[in-house]
């Protein structure tokens, strides 16, 4: 495989809008060519060019401060292939493309999914490419395929790993959906925002995994932390202070709905929510954070409930007298239940 990030596009940016000093950020797996290409920016242009080395997971990572904290005019976001090409005042966004065919899992999966007639497909930046190909092979073999609608900020059938708002209103045309890639941390979050069959397609083990499980486990502790944060009186809510991840809107509106429960809240506000970070607040019960939805829903490893805007509101619900639902059923992880928050920040 070779994932190939669109050096042609930096170069006739930089061209352009020749920046004295440039800021980099991309995500894990993408750091090493990433690296390459900042020594050949430097080789080529001689100016300074800064790799921020802070967690980059998704399109929420922009790193629009660092470039004025380091004097810099000119940012570029790799890896997180989106419809917009520029977020904030500086920074750029620069696709990353995977070469990795799908022909084989697909055959390969064909008698696997056998029992559903409709198939959804979805995947994420990097295989877009691979959509209609994948359509056509499913669609010769005689399912019935839908991709969902591109909107203002995903491609057809783009997922992030909070949003899933292009493959959601298809969730009742189709039997099940299969995910292109190896990326079970966006699969297992399609099987929860939709409640449908999920599979993920690995072309590098050249597998089919059915996210079910997954999906299952995820599921059952995310409704056990919502139980348990209703004993506590003290609730930390915390905003994230990454540029994507600040939704005062939505910390303001948990806020004011758990005071009218009577319960104290602790306002935080931090970069990376983790386990070291909440350790010293010994006197709060439970927390809700409104950075990441993923931090609560993946998050095995804290002490006490950690819970998310779609497990907030879940929470309110229970406080309320009402019953949880299925509130991981959503198109998006970020949004409250709409009308509430115009309702909180009167
Ligand atoms: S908020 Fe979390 S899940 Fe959403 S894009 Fe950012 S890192 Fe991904």
């Amino acid at each position: 495989m070779t994932v190939r990030i669109d050096k042609e596009k930096i170069f006739e940016l930089i061209d352009e809008r020749r920046p004295r000093g440039i800021v980099v950020n991309a995500p894990g797996g993408l750091l090493g060519q990433t690296r390459g290409i900042i020594e050949e920016i430097e080789d080529r242009y001689g100016i300074p060019c800064f790799l921020i080395g802070d967690s980059c997971f998704g399109i929420c990572d922009t790193v629009d401060d660092e470039v004025e904290k380091l004097d810099a005019d000119l940012a570029l976001h790799i890896g997180h292939n989106a419809v917009v090409q520029e977020i904030g005042k500086y920074t750029h966004l620069i696709d990353a493309v995977d070469d990795v065919k799908f022909d084989s899992v697909i055959d390969r999966s064909i008698p696997l999914l056998k029992g559903y007639k409709r198939l959804g497909l979805a995947t994420f930046s990097q295989h877009l490419h691979e959509l209609q190909p994948a359509k056509e092979r499913y669609e010769s073999a005689g399912f019935e395929v839908h991709l969902g609608k591109q909107n203002n900020l995903l491609f057809q059938s783009q997922t992030f790993g909070c949003d899933f708002s292009t493959i959601y209103p298809m969730s009742e045309e189709v039997d099940a959906f299969c995910y292109l890639g190896e990326s079970e941390f966006h699969a297992v979050g399609v099987a929860l925002a939709t409640g449908k069959p999920t599979y993920v397609l690995d072309p590098y083990l050249d597998e089919i995994r059915d996210m079910k499980e997954e999906a299952e486990i995820r599921k059952r502790r995310s409704i056990l932390s919502v139980y348990k944060a209703l004993d506590a009186d003290v609730f930390g809510v915390i905003t994230g202070l990454k540029e994507g991840q600040k939704m005062l809107p939505r910390t303001r509106w948990i806020t004011k709905r758990l005071e009218m429960q009577g319960r104290k809240v602790v306002q935080l506000a931090m970069r990376d929510v983790t386990p070291d970070a909440l350790a010293p607040y010994r006197d709060i019960q439970a927390f809700v954070q409104t950075a990441c939805p993923r931090i609560s829903i993946d998050g095995f490893t804290f002490d006490r409930p950690v819970l998310s805007i779609p497990e907030a509101d879940a929470l309110v619900r229970l406080m309320e007298g009402r019953e949880i639902g299925e509130y991981l059923e959503r198109p998006k992880w970020i949004e409250l239940t709409v009308g509430l928050i115009k309702e909180a920040s009167r």
